[in-house]
């Protein structure tokens, strides 16, 4: 084993995710759109507070606390927020207390993602601040409060975009790596949403650590194409220096791409409601209007333009989300 690999092996986690998520063969939906075939990475699947990739990265940085003796968990993000959801289960899971911060006003009904954090017990709080940063700011506030009166804070950054959670995900590279040499497939093309950057970051730092064989096509759901690809290449630098790994991520052929957000983040698009339709009637598998959604309008967008016609296969990732279905108030559009 390289030495940065021994390392990645020995990073305290919960162990949350037991088996590989399935890789499907999304053969309808590949009939049903054309181009290559498409494979589903299914990490909506993971076993833990509804999944997704946050319960990955929290598997991690939730070890992390735990292994600095940490008592109180504090993180936050929109009231869509997909990472406090999970947050606020996996903390609980640890024994840690959770301290969810939202940006915004209380909404009027309890629904989604923040519906499921308040029943996981999270000790919710808004900021009345439409600006994002106002919950770093709010974050800051509490964790002084809980060290000054005795208590051990971990602070998760904002939507969980940390070198550890993008760790993680170089994990789930090497799983996916090893479930397509399993099924003797070999996908040039990866597709996944950009948020915080963090999963970006790891596939980015995986690819270049295992040599995988694929171009990365991102789809941006909230930050400008160049800002998403800058956040997300520092982030992979940080997580590579954690493992004393030293990739050449200049190398890697990655495109983010900028122009399918819509109206604004969490503000559903109707491409990215045409591609859940679309995947929802062909699979009978929910994507989720804030992230997979729309980086499935974005594919299927891109795959129209006759970017995909030397192709065979593409691996699509499945990062989670679907509570937001079942939310009816919007974030605010930025
Ligand atoms: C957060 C999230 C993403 C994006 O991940 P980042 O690491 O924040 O870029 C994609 N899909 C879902 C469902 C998410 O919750």
């Amino acid at each position: 084993m390289t030495e940065w690999a021994a390392k990645l092996d020995a990073l305290p986690r919960l162990s949350l995710l037991a088996q590989a998520t399935p890789l499907h063969a999304a053969e309808r939906l590949s009939a049903a759109v054309g181009g290559p075939r498409l494979w589903l990475k299914r990490d909506d699947l993971i076993p833990t507070a509804f999944g997704g990739n946050k319960v990955r990265a929290l598997d991690l940085v939730v070890g992390d606390a735990v292994s600095r003796g940490a008592d109180a968990l504090i993180t936050g993000a929109g009231p869509l927020s997909n990472h406090v959801r999970a947050a606020a289960g996996i903390a609980g899971l640890a024994g840690l207390d959770c301290i969810a911060v939202y940006w915004g006003a209380k909404p009027r009904r309890a629904e989604g993602n923040y519906r499921l954090a308040v029943t996981l017990g999270a000790q919710v709080h808004f900021t009345d601040d439409p600006d994002r940063a106002s919950v770093d700011r709010e974050i800051s506030r509490k964790a002084f409060e809980i060290d000054a009166r005795g208590g051990r804070p971990y602070v998760v950054p904002r939507g969980g975009a940390c070198p550890l959670a993008a760790l993680a995900h170089v994990l789930a590279t090497q799983e996916t790596l090893a479930q397509c040499a399993a099924l003797g497939v070999a996908p040039t093309r990866v597709v996944m949403a950009v948020g915080g950057s963090a999963t970006l970051a790891g596939w980015l730092l995986g690819t270049a650590l295992l040599g995988a064989p694929w171009r990365i096509e991102a789809i941006s759901v909230s930050r400008p194409a160049e800002e998403a690809a800058a956040r997300a290449h520092a982030l992979a630098e940080d997580a590579a220096a954690l493992i004393g790994a030293r990739p050449n991520l200049n190398a890697i052929d990655c495109r983010v791409h900028g122009a399918f957000i819509g109206p604004g983040y969490g503000v559903p698009s109707p491409e990215g409601e045409e591609a859940i339709a679309a995947v929802a009637r062909a699979e009978a598998i929910f994507l989720d209007p804030v992230y997979t959604g729309k980086a499935m309008g974005g594919y299927l967008n891109l795959l129209g333009g006759g970017a995909f016609a030397d192709v065979d296969d593409v691996l699509f990732l499945h990062t989670g989300g679907a509570p937001a279905l079942f939310a009816s108030f919007p974030e605010q559009a930025s």
